[in-house]
């Protein structure tokens, strides 16, 4: 597997989705994810946050894809980069409780 490194912007924008607590396991290889994109007009609240995206893995060759726009045209988004690295991290635990 080649690692291309991820544009810095991106991988901070999927730190910030995984501190915030909103990558959500729907099943093995099926996360949903909250979009960061606030949006701060005049007419909607602040507390009305961005969609929800779905972060899928294909098995074979492994790879993730997103239904955002950002992966369409970037073939990679701070929603899937936030759940690798989620992955990532629960494997580096591999051995411990399994978390609720
Ligand atoms: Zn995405």
């Amino acid at each position: 597997m080649s690692r291309r490194p991820f544009p810095p912007t991106v991988l901070r924008k999927a730190q910030r989705i995984i501190e915030n607590g909103d990558v959500f396991r729907v099943a093995d290889g099926l996360y949903s994810v909250r979009s960061q994109s606030y949006r701060w007009t005049r007419r909607e609240p602040p507390k009305v946050r961005g969609l929800s995206y779905m972060v899928e893995k294909i098995t074979s060759p492994e790879k993730w894809q997103c239904m955002c726009s950002g992966f369409k045209s970037r073939g990679i988004c701070s929603h899937i980069i936030a759940v690798m690295l989620l992955e990532a991290r629960k494997a580096e635990d591999k051995g411990g409780p399994p978390d609720a």
